[in-house]
């Protein structure tokens, strides 16, 4: 999906929907039986406060959102394990510093 607009100044059209675009994202993998409180990913609440869905197009009109979300792990996006870099290559590396400081 693309999220470009996160970055796009906040006065711009692409923005404004690319809100909507998260909001729907939101809507739809919520359960049913939930409060409909979503996290909010704005700089001031970083997916640390819920909000109704209708309050959260102010604040990230206001604040802008965490532009470093771009995986919506708060609201039901799966983390793709495919694209990250396997954990032991970072250890190898760091083994490998530890070996040379040695020596
Ligand atoms: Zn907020």
């Amino acid at each position: 999906m693309d999220r470009s607009w996160m970055n796009e100044s906040r006065m711009s059209p692409a923005y404004e929907e690319g809100i909507k675009e998260f909001l729907q994202f939101a809507f739809e993998r919520s359960r049913s039986d939930e409060d409909r409180k979503y996290y909010c990913p704005c700089i001031n609440c970083l997916n640390g406060r819920r909000l109704i869905l209708d309050d959260i197009p102010e604040d990230l009109l206001c604040d802008g959102i965490k532009k470093n979300y771009t995986t919506w792990i708060w609201h039901g996006e799966l983390i793709d394990m495919s694209q990250s870099e396997p954990f032991d290559v970072e250890m190898g590396d760091r083994l490998e510093d530890m070996i040379r400081d040695l020596g």
